[in-house]
């Protein structure tokens, strides 16, 4: 009885996972056809100094434009393609389309100091990866000291040696590197004094509760203090409120990006918002 009534569960389990194996063997492919027919596009989200509000960058962020199901977050889409070698191929399209449109927009006389990519950990450790960096400043004649990539803590763990040796590679050509999502990863904070890194993005569920949340409150500082002795600078991501935005003033955090300041936008909204924060500079160039 009890091992029939087992064996029941058993497969109900089974089909389940196989449902969802399915389900996204599905996606994966209908990811490979988008990435074909151009349905992938960027937005792009603004990032302020805190300071004095100064437009500083903007971070690239992907979405997936379906006909029939609208515009798909790419929480749900870019987990399904880091199981494969399908995220090289969309983390080298982010990265050309992304430094195309940041070239096209210095050359109308947009002044924005800076483009930040993310870059997943499986795209970061293929070896043909500084080789795609580039060829695609190359061919889109990007200035390197313009470009920021965003890795996580997953790009480092368990590789450091490789991360290290592509991070100076990079950097050498004056790309700068952030480290997203900051305090959310598993990894030992040792590899931090070891990594050529410029920049801690503070996670945002650690913004979320300031100034109500007082262990928040704490790991920002933390962050904030260890940041300052290793040289890095911090910006705080999924800022959503002034009494945040104070918060971090008062914690000398330099730069942020939310919704406070504006969600993330498609290109030619991105591009009447630089207009309006006077990053446009007709006759400039
Ligand atoms: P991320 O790099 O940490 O990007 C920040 C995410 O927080 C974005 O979500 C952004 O829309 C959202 N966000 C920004 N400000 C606020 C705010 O004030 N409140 C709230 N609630 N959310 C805010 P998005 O665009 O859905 O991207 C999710 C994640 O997908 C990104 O997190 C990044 O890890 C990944 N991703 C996006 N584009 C790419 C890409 O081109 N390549 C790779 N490898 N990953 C990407
Ligand atoms: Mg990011
Ligand atoms: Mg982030
Ligand atoms: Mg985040």
């Amino acid at each position: 009885q009890a091992k029939s009534a087992g064996r029941r569960v058993c497969r109900l389990f089974d089909s389940e996972m196989q449902r969802q194996a399915d389900r996204r063997l599905l996606i994966h492919n209908q990811l490979r056809n988008a990435l074909r027919n151009n349905e992938l596009v960027l937005y792009y989200q603004p990032q302020h100094m805190v300071s004095n509000d100064e437009l500083i960058g903007l971070e690239a962020l992907v979405r997936w434009q379906d006909g029939r199901r609208g515009i798909i977050s790419p929480a749900e889409f870019i987990p399904i393609a880091e199981e494969t070698d399908l995220i090289i191929d969309i983390g080298r399209w982010v990265l050309l389309e992304g430094c195309h449109q940041f070239v096209r927009w210095h050359e109308a006389g947009y002044q924005v100091p800076q483009l930040s990519i993310n870059v997943s950990a499986r795209q970061f450790h293929h070896p043909a990866f500084v080789e795609h960096v580039h060829e695609v400043l190359a061919e889109t004649g990007m200035e390197p000291s313009a470009l920021n990539l965003e890795i996580t803590e997953s790009v480092v763990l368990g590789n450091t040696e490789d991360t290290i040796h592509k991070m100076t590679e990079l950097k050498d050509l004056g790309i700068s590197f952030s480290i997203d999502d900051f305090g959310t990863g598993y990894s030992s904070l040792g590899y931090l004094k070891r990594l050529p890194v410029d920049e801690l993005k503070i996670d945002r569920s650690f913004i979320q509760d300031v100034p109500h949340d007082t262990s928040n409150m704490a790991i920002v500082e933390a962050v904030m203090a260890m940041a300052s002795h290793l040289n890095f600078t911090v910006t705080a991501e999924g800022v959503e409120t002034r009494q945040q935005l104070e918060f971090l003033r008062r914690h000398k955090c330099a730069f942020y990006q939310g919704y406070l300041a504006c969600k993330p936008l498609p290109a030619d909204a991105v591009e009447r918002y630089m207009t309006r924060h006077g990053s446009f500079a007709a006759g400039s160039v």
